[in-house]
C-alpha cells in the first residue's frame, strides 16, 4: 500500500503555528493551532481576554 505524502503529513506530528509558522507554544484549543504569541493578538480579536483579570 501507498501512503500519500498528504495522509501522512495529516497525521500528528509536525505543527505550527498557522500565523508565524512557529512550532514552539503551540496552543491547540479551539482548533487554532497557534503559538502563544499570536494567540494572545489573535485572542485579543476573538474577545478572549487574559485569564485572571
Ligand atoms: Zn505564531
Amino acid at each position: 500500500m501507498k501512503i500519500s505524502k498528504e495522509e501522512k503529513m495529516k497525521g500528528r506530528g509536525k505543527r505550527k503555528c498557522r500565523i508565524c509558522e512557529t512550532a514552539r507554544g503551540l496552543i491547540r484549543k479551539y482548533d487554532l493551532i497557534i503559538c502563544r504569541r499570536c494567540f494572545r493578538e489573535v485572542g485579543e480579536y476573538m474577545g478572549f481576554r487574559k485569564y485572571g483579570k
